[in-house]
């Protein structure tokens, strides 16, 4: 699907759900696409995109940030500790802060580099073992870690079970941020991110729907 259309079918429901237009902010999933098609998109104007991993960015990324400037990278896979450096070396925003030792190592990897990206906390709406995330009932509590650590939170990001509506998950996740005074909200894929912007987004995370589908061969 072109990028226009995608970006007309957010603006299409944040109408139809009386939201502003434009304010949910499209990231484009660029993981696993043949260059190619990442540049395509960045010549279309294009700045905002995710990767999920550390290594496959750092890859690409510097390159491409040298050659179209304004470029905006969003960490949304796990975060292994010993990759937070390059992490904060590469990403504008890492969406997966997801524990107290990961805290704490970004916490002194700022001081240390005096800088920090964006911070959001990723949350496990379904409680499944498989994945990353804090759990509903522990996010107020790491909320407060975060805090004490002296890092700002800006968002909650989650990705819902592939067998449940995602609707309520995202309805889940957005109360926990109103209750947390948290604005942004990172949530909705492909298959479910007008659904997103009807529950609050603030960020969508759109890969094969832009790029087509992956080739992990
Ligand atoms: C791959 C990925 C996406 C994009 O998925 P699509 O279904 O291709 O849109 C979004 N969020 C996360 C965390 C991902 O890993």
């Amino acid at each position: 699907m072109p990028l226009t259309e995608i970006i007309q079918r957010i603006q299409d429901e944040e109408t139809r759900v009386g939201r502003a237009p434009g304010s949910t902010k499209l990231v484009a999933v660029s993981k696993v696409q043949p260059l190619d098609r990442v540049v395509a998109v960045l010549e279309e104007g294009h700045r905002r995109f995710g990767e999920n991993k550390v290594q496959e960015a750092a890859g690409k990324w510097p390159e491409l940030r040298d050659r179209f400037p304004g470029v905006e990278l969003h960490l949304i896979g796990p975060l292994q500790t010993n990759k937070a450096r390059q992490a904060m070396e590469l990403f504008d925003v890492i969406e997966t802060v997801d524990r107290p030792k990961l805290a704490k190592t970004i916490a002194r990897l700022a001081d240390e580099l005096g800088h920090c990206p964006r911070l959001f906390v990723q949350v496990n709406t379904g409680e499944e073992d498989q994945k990353a995330g804090v759990l509903p009932a522990d996010v107020d509590g790491f909320l407060a870690e975060c805090r004490d650590l002296g890092l700002t939170i800006e968002g909650l990001m989650c990705i819902p079970p592939v067998d449940e509506e995602p609707s309520l998950h995202f309805a889940l996740l957005a109360k926990i941020a109103a209750r947390n005074g948290i604005a942004e909200l990172s949530m909705g894929m492909s298959s479910d991110f007008e659904r997103a912007v009807a529950q609050g987004a603030t960020y969508v995370r759109v890969g094969s729907a832009i790029f087509g589908e992956r080739d992990y061969d």
